[in-house]
């Protein structure tokens, strides 16, 4: 009796939570910086530490299942690819310039101040190196850092977007799943504070 109540109770749970796979909770992130001083290595590794419980949400899960575009399941360019897959992938962590599958990101860091412009990061396909602009780095929040960490990475995953802001931009991969995870990073830190 008592192993059907547990049974019971757990089948309730993972109904409510939805099913995570192991790989969210064991996502891991190998993250070197370059030339970065002390209190900015540190707010990086907040954003990274915020971001490791992002992947390990529920909610990160589902907001991403359930992303629509023009109606229909999906992100805007993601060559017809599923929800599901997109999850799987983010999980799996194969970035095109290292493909196997170690379920982490793989990435290097490197801050740079360019005042008068609007850029907030880059990257390139030939690199691990992620560039973030110290003028939006400085007065970022954690869970926007961590949103702009993923936007970058997910260009090293392959996603894009069109280079010129468009009403469809948001929708693509990189910039939608960025704010998710900063949405949902804020909702952890205010759970947590
Ligand atoms: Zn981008």
């Amino acid at each position: 009796m008592k192993a059907i109540l547990s049974l019971l109770i757990l089948m309730t749970t993972l109904k409510a939570h939805g099913f995570i796979p192991t790989e969210a909770y064991t996502f891991d992130f190998n993250i070197t910086t370059v030339r970065m001083t002390k209190p900015k290595e540190r707010k990086l590794h907040q954003a990274v530490e915020l971001l490791r419980l992002v992947f390990a949400s529920s909610e990160f899960r589902k907001q991403i299942l359930l992303h629509r575009y023009r109606g229909r399941y999906g992100f805007y360019m993601n060559d017809g690819e599923s929800n599901r897959v997109l999850y799987a992938k983010i999980l799996d962590g194969v970035e095109k310039l290292y493909p196997y599958q170690n379920n982490a990101m793989d990435v290097e860091v490197e801050l740079y101040a360019d005042f008068e412009s609007k850029v907030m990061g880059y990257t390139y396909p030939r690199t691990r190196r992620i560039w973030m602009n110290t003028k939006y780095f400085n007065r970022h929040t954690t869970p926007e850092i961590a949103g702009h960490l993923v936007h970058e990475w997910l260009h090293k995953l392959g996603y894009d977007h069109e280079r010129q802001l468009s009403p469809r931009r948001r929708y693509s991969v990189p910039y939608a799943v960025g704010t998710i995870v900063k949405k949902i990073g804020r909702q952890i830190e205010w759970k947590c504070l």
